[in-house]
């Protein structure tokens, strides 16, 4: 039986960058590095290099810390805090 020649790592989610809309995305592990790729309806297969460096990768996942307030909010929050960027 055939293998693919990637090995896959979770499934998240993501936007086109082409649409913006909402899109399912997986996280691969190929040739060292690590890869999300997202498939729009419309605009088809796109793939975005996340890390040349899968361990480093891991490691990041596990380093939590609280997120920092910024002293002063610039930007104030118009339509919702549930799905960022905006379709158009
Ligand atoms: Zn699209």
């Amino acid at each position: 039986m055939p293998t693919r020649n990637y090995l896959f790592y979770a499934l998240t989610n993501s936007v086109c960058s082409q649409c913006l809309i909402k899109v399912e995305a997986k996280i691969i592990f190929q040739d060292g590095c690590v890869y999300l790729v997202k498939h729009c309806p419309t605009h088809g297969r796109e793939e975005v290099l996340i890390a040349d460096d899968i361990e480093y990768y891991k490691q990041s996942l596990e380093f939590i810390k609280p997120g920092d307030m910024p002293l002063r909010f610039n930007t104030p929050i118009k339509i919702g805090e549930d799905f960022c960027p905006t379709r158009k």
